[in-house]
């Protein structure tokens, strides 16, 4: 007998489960449409150009060493990604109020947030709000971290293939007070649907008279727009108003560091005086769950974004990047209207960063994989660089055959 007799078996996480098939695949017309990572024209990951400059001077730095980081990570690194996210002219960073505490990438940082709310900040409710739908992570972060429920907010309007803003806010609005509150602070996952400027005005209104709190997960600041910066506008609204808030970063996507695993939780705090207690609680939720976080990636990021050369070289890259995005959405559109596959086709261009929820049903997507070896997600989500100026007529002429 065993102490592991009586323990069934969990369901595969879809997305990897997707990919291993894909990888297994050994049909050399397959396309993969599933994992969120970048990939070439010629289906290939990148590594930045300007990482790679980096890192090579990391490594050939003879002071360079494996010692520990402290445990809230590399300050120039922390530093440098709460800039980039909160903009050196907000008020939280000229006020000193805003901080960094370095994770396990952006899952590591959700995973800081939740439990630091959890177990730290008084009188939350334990109730967590996600967007329906969201990157289906957010659910067991926060269950394993202590949250007794979390509840969904409308936000996908399939009819209209945009954002459900009223039924968003009533949501929010019916949320008991000091709920948690988690909003893609850009590129939307898995709907590619953001609110815009003045729809996140209505947002923040609620979130503040409701006195939710917001976690912000950022997890492509670069990849709607293709500007950094202007991918943070709904971060800094936050800021510019007065709300309080803490924001995952990821560096996976927009610096192609996926398995570096590289990530920052920014703190923004209306009291600069509660810094020092709040980086002792936090020392002590990472020390529990992993001591200190690892150094390589940071010591590339933090390179990176304190060089000014190389953050206009990294920005040149968030260019090219989003720029084959946006090529291969208007191609696919193209080819699936030349083609006349019933339907608008309209949505995929109108869906920013890197996924695009094309509405295809279960089924549709299910002959998609098994005769076309075209592998997405069931929710009918693709990721746009899975398609090239190679694959696409391939690509558009399964999808015309799933959908009529
Ligand atoms: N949040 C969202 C919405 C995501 O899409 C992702 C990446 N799939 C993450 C967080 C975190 O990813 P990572 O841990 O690889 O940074």
């Amino acid at each position: 007998p065993s102490w592991f007799d009586e323990i069934g078996a969990q369901p595969p996480i879809e997305v990897f489960e997707m990919n291993k098939a894909f990888l297994d695949d050994t049909d050399p017309i397959k396309v993969s449409l599933g994992i969120g990572a970048f990939r070439t024209e010629e289906g290939k990951p990148w590594v930045l150009p300007v990482v790679k400059q980096a890192e090579k001077a990391i490594v050939e730095d003879p002071a360079m060493n494996f010692e520990y980081l402290p445990i809230l990570g590399l300050e120039s690194f922390t530093n440098a990604a709460t800039r980039m996210l909160v903009g050196a002219d907000s008020a939280a960073w000229q006020e000193k109020r805003a901080f960094g505490v370095q994770s396990i990438s952006g899952t590591g940082a959700l995973r800081i947030a939740a439990d630091f709310l959890s177990t730290v900040v008084p009188n939350i409710t334990k109730i967590v709000y996600i967007s329906n739908p969201t990157w289906e992570n957010h659910r067991l972060l926060f269950l394993l971290a202590g949250f007794n429920e979390v509840r969904e907010y409308r936000y996908w309007d399939a009819q209209k293939r945009g954002l459900d803003l009223q039924g968003l806010v009533e949501d929010l609005h019916a949320a008991p007070e000091r709920s948690v509150v988690i909003l893609h602070a850009c590129a939307h996952n898995p709907t590619g649907v953001d609110p815009t400027q003045e729809q996140w005005k209505k947002i923040v209104e609620v979130v503040k008279e409701r006195k939710l709190f917001p976690v912000l997960d950022s997890a492509y600041q670069g990849f709607a727009s293709g500007d950094p910066d202007a991918d943070a506008w709904a971060v800094r609204y936050f800021v510019s108003q007065g709300v309080e808030f803490v924001c995952a970063q990821s560096f996976a996507k927009n610096f192609g560091l996926y398995n570096q695993r590289v990530g920052n939780l920014t703190v923004v705090t209306n009291n600069a005086a509660t810094i020092p207690n709040l980086k002792s609680q936090l020392t002590i939720v990472v020390r529990g769950n992993y001591s200190n976080p690892p150094a390589h990636g940071a010591r590339i990021v933090s390179a990176v974004l304190n060089d000014p050369t190389l953050t206009e070289q990294w920005k040149g890259h968030i260019q090219t990047m989003s720029g084959r995005m946006k090529a291969m959405r208007g191609l696919l559109r193209e080819k699936l209207e030349a083609l006349k596959t019933p339907g608008s086709w309209k949505h995929l261009t109108d869906q920013i960063g890197m996924f695009a929820y094309t509405g295809l049903t279960v089924k549709q997507c299910q002959f998609l994989i098994d005769r076309h070896h075209i592998y997405l997600l069931k929710s009918g989500r693709i990721n746009v660089c899975g398609i090239s100026p190679k694959n696409v007529d391939h690509v558009s002429k399964a999808i015309y055959e799933a959908v009529t």
